[in-house]
């Protein structure tokens, strides 16, 4: 049987029973809108100024739970009320757990305070993306991320996959 939107796909790709993320900033700590780092650094656009020129979030609107804007208030004002969770479905998550998880000091073999190696760096500052320009990535870069991908671990170093680039906006449209 064919699969349907609305009985196969949108379950999985627009569950109805999700919950936004939740945060505040504290006006105790903000240094208000002549900073607006937080507002900069939302990639959806989720904060506004308030009546007191502190942030606030805007009704119903999107928060996936980045913590882009906690990372980049320098007054850490900014806590987390409740994070984004969907209540059933393919994607079921708990909410994170508060407050958030970060990443635990790096430590020596004595136990003395150390330095993030490279790598534990690009895994740490790693952010979510979901907003994205309307430029085509280059051909060039393309081919960088490719051959990145093609150097994860394989069994035996076979590299069993094969890659599909679609740039082509109307083919990726009808595909969905
Ligand atoms: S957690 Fe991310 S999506 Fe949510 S308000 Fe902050 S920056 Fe925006
Ligand atoms: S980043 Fe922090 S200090 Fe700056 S406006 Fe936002 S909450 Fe206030």
């Amino acid at each position: 049987m064919p699969m349907t939107w609305e009985k196969d796909l949108k379950p999985i790709y627009s569950p109805d029973d999700f919950h936004w993320g939740k945060l505040k900033a504290d006006p105790d700590k903000c240094t208000g809108e002549k900073c607006g780092l937080c507002i900069e650094n939302c990639p959806f656009d989720t904060w506004e100024i308030d009546e007191n020129y502190i942030p606030k979030m805007k009704e119903n609107w999107p928060c996936f739970s980045c913590y882009n804007c906690m990372v980049a208030c320098p007054e850490d004002a900014i806590s987390i009320i409740e994070s984004y969770h969907v209540d059933s479905g393919f994607w079921k998550t708990l909410p994170g757990p508060l407050p958030a998880r970060t990443p635990l000091e790096p430590r020596d073999a004595e136990g003395k305070s150390d330095q993030w190696n490279a790598g534990e760096k690009v895994i740490f500052m790693r952010r979510s993306v979901r907003n994205f320009s309307d430029k085509p990535v280059p051909e060039h870069l393309i081919k960088r991320v490719l051959e990145a991908g093609r150097f994860a671990p394989s069994a035996g170093n076979t590299q069993p996959w094969k890659f599909i680039v679609v740039t082509n906006k109307d083919f990726k449209k009808n595909a969905i």
